[in-house]
């Protein structure tokens, strides 16, 4: 069954989300032979697609989970976007939101988008059903350079686009969280902390919360090839440290939010193999709570390896430790 509760930060303050996976028919892009160089999530698209009709059945059972539970959100995915008619029609995007507006103990409810599927008729209808919750929609910008994002992940979209998907958003009430991707292919350590930090300082007035994904290895992808071609090596957890803590400290009043999925893994964000542990649940940690104390006073050997590739500016295929 692909839903399942975790710990996490619901609506600025530690609480439970329940993550409820839709198995739709997966991102348009993938199903046009264009997907991002670092995503295999449509590849787990059903070959046999749902009626969709069977979504909100599927919601409501997965809504059993949180019955006793305090401090909720929901978390609703698809391996695309809740936004897209052809993986969610109107009406059935209705019926899911009926289903969770009457529950108390949700605070927040985020959905998924890419940002050139964002309406306004859609998102306000949305947003009207759950009016007395924080209702958030992450869009994928992955980075503000719109060259790279091309380039480096073809995600078929622009800065632009982000931009008019925000204002959209916040006209219907409801509110915006940007992903970016920590590490896109052909990026030194180096670049990926430059290119995170830029585009948080470039996005700030547009968001209300800024999740910072870190590249873990998928099957079947270009990034995958790279990797295997040692060309490649998923971002230090090193890193993300570095980057999330300079965006707490420079803007405190923002949500910056991050779930280090697969540390520690080959594939994975990583370190040394012995910290990884250590520093994934700081990071979470952090993540949960907004306290910047979880990401001070990290401390282990290999932060001097890092700290050396990153200054020299090492490319991936130089590092001789992987
Ligand atoms: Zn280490």
């Amino acid at each position: 069954m692909s839903y399942w509760i975790s710990e996490d930060n619901v609506a600025g303050k530690k609480g439970i989300t329940l993550y409820i996976i839709l198995p739709t028919i997966g991102c348009y892009r993938y199903r046009i032979g264009k997907a991002c160089y670092m995503c295999a999530y449509p590849a787990s698209a059903p070959k046999q697609p749902w009626e969709q009709g069977r979504f909100v059945d599927y919601v409501k059972e997965a809504l059993e989970k949180i019955k006793n539970k305090n401090r909720v959100a929901v978390k609703i995915f698809t391996s695309g976007s809740f936004l897209d008619d052809a993986e969610v029609r109107p009406e059935i995007r209705r019926q899911i939101f009926e289903l969770i507006a009457p529950l108390e103990n949700v605070k927040e409810v985020v959905v998924e988008s890419r940002a050139e599927l964002v309406r306004l008729d859609d998102v306000r209808e949305l947003s009207e059903i759950v009016k007395d919750k924080y209702f958030e929609i992450g869009i994928g910008l992955e980075t503000q350079n719109d060259a790279l994002r091309d380039v480096a992940i073809n995600k078929g979209n622009t800065f632009e686009e982000f931009i008019k998907a925000s204002e959209i958003i916040h006209k219907a009430n409801a509110h915006v969280k940007a992903y970016l991707l920590l590490k896109s292919a052909f990026l030194s350590e180096r670049e990926a902390i430059e290119d995170a930090k830029a585009s948080i300082e470039k996005i700030i007035p547009y968001v209300d919360s800024i999740s910072l994904n870190l590249t873990n290895i998928q099957k079947g992808t270009i990034v995958e090839r790279l990797w295997e071609r040692k060309e490649y090596r998923s971002p230090w957890l090193w890193s993300a440290v570095e980057v999330l803590k300079w965006a707490k400290e420079k803007f405190p009043e923002k949500r910056i939010l991050c779930d280090p999925v697969g540390a520690g893994s080959q594939r994975g964000p990583h370190n040394c193999g012995k910290c990884d542990k250590k520093v994934a649940n700081a990071i979470r940690e952090f993540s949960n709570t907004q306290e910047l104390k979880y990401l001070e006073n990290l401390d282990y050997e290999c932060q001097k390896e890092w700290k050396y590739i990153v200054e020299q500016g090492l490319m991936d295929w130089q590092l001789i430790t992987w």
